[in-house]
């Protein structure tokens, strides 16, 4: 979804602990039909000429933009300083929702912590699109690149706008603080490709791409898988029970729990570690044979759909609803995984918009081949599940199942 920003990945009707309480800062739905309803002004005016580059004392390393936060005129400590504090606490694609699964979505693009009231800068040169929202807290400023129209970057929980729409702005120019006080502090950052023939002035215009790759945040940890793995029946909620060697049968969903942990990905207390990986592949094996490799979900490929409801599906889709897999809130909203269902993806090629109608795919263990022989025979199975976060850091686990066809 969009300006929402759930700090806390959320699923508890309680929240256990002090410093979630702090913390959980649950957006809700209502905020976000009160920001499209309630557009402010947009840009009407067309954008003029760009201004001046603004030279930064210290740059982003070649070829990434800065952040939002950086100022053009920080130091060498300074930046350093700011890159020492970066925590991105939720990020693309992740996992977020409540006690509903109508109420899950995918998170669409960076969150990142900082104080209420910091100042911002806008990563790219461009024009101001458009300045949305009434609500304090809910705020956005969509910036369109300059030669690239459709294209934007929006910053929400954002206030006190040093620019107004129509605006030509350039890289580092100062353009609005942080303000999301009814919680932790952060500005939600979203990479935004508008629909076609759609307004700037309308959420459900927008559509979401991977921003990480943008930004320069070293990452050295690759992701964690936990084992064994969950089998459900296709489309169900139904369970094939885990036992010592779990036995499937007809169509079957695997759901793995992964997270992703990084340098970046908590803050200096150790909070956090649980963002949303890159990639994921999976091949399933019978006595080292290889008998069906598959790329999952690519999330850096991948388009959030616009409106909550068209998320909410997605979500659904990508993600098996934790309280069907946990009967309990979790017990810290620290390092918790996501269970993905990585049967439920087609592979990726290019661009493509998640897709609620990926559901129906499975692990089918009675198909057969051209030769009308079953291709996973009874038997024991390994699968073997690979996770690669934005950085390329790459784990691999594996489980066993036995399949037992009547
Ligand atoms: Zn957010």
């Amino acid at each position: 979804m969009l300006v929402c920003s759930v700090i806390e990945r959320a699923p508890a009707p309680r929240l256990r602990d002090a410093r979630l309480a702090t913390k959980a800062t649950h957006c809700c739905w209502i905020a976000l039909f009160a920001l499209v309803l309630l557009l402010a002004d947009a840009c009407s005016r067309n954008p003029t000429a760009p201004e001046k580059p603004i030279s930064y004392v210290h740059p982003p390393p070649n070829g990434f933009f800065p952040w939002p936060q950086h100022d053009p005129a920080y130091s060498f400590a300074e930046y350093n300083q700011m890159m020492e504090q970066l925590f991105i606490i939720n990020n693309f694609g992740q996992y977020q929702g409540g006690t509903t699964p109508e109420s899950m979505y995918l998170h669409d693009g960076l969150d990142i912590i900082l104080e209420n009231e910091t100042q911002l800068f806008s990563v790219s040169d461009g024009h101001v699109a458009a300045i949305l929202g009434s609500m304090e807290g809910q705020r956005a400023i969509v910036i369109e690149d300059s030669g690239s129209f459709g294209s934007a970057w929006m910053y929400a929980h954002t206030d006190r706008f040093s620019v107004q729409p129509g605006d030509p702005v350039t890289q580092g120019h100062p353009i609005a603080i942080v303000s999301f006080p009814t919680g932790l502090g952060h500005v939600h950052l979203s990479r935004v490709s508008l629909r076609e023939g759609g307004s700037w002035n309308s959420l459900d215009d927008y559509q979401y791409l991977f921003p990480d790759s943008f930004f320069f945040y070293p990452d050295s940890e690759p992701p964690v898988i936990e084992t064994p793995f969950y089998f459900y029946q296709n489309k169900s909620d139904t369970e094939f029970p885990r036992t010592g060697s779990t036995v499937v049968s007809g169509e079957v969903d695997i759901v793995v729990a992964i997270r992703d942990p990084g340098e970046h990905a908590r803050d200096s207390s150790g909070f956090g570690d649980r963002l949303c990986v890159g990639r994921i592949d999976y091949r399933i094996l019978r006595d080292d044979h290889m008998l069906l490799e598959r790329q999952s979900f690519d999330f850096r490929w991948s388009i959030i759909p616009r409106t909550p409801y068209e998320n909410s599906e997605v979500a659904q889709t990508v993600y098996k609803f934790w309280y069907t897999v946990q009967t309990d809130p979790p017990q810290s909203y620290s390092q918790i995984p996501s269970f993905y269902i990585i049967t439920n993806s087609s592979g990726t090629e290019g661009f493509s918009i998640l897709n609620p109608g990926t559901q129906t795919l499975c692990w089918d263990t009675r198909e057969v081949g051209n030769d009308g022989t079953p291709v996973f025979p009874n038997g024991s199975y390994i699968i073997s599940v690979a996770a690669y976060d934005h950085a390329g850091n790459q784990t691999v686990a594996a489980d066993t199942v036995l399949v037992q066809n009547p």
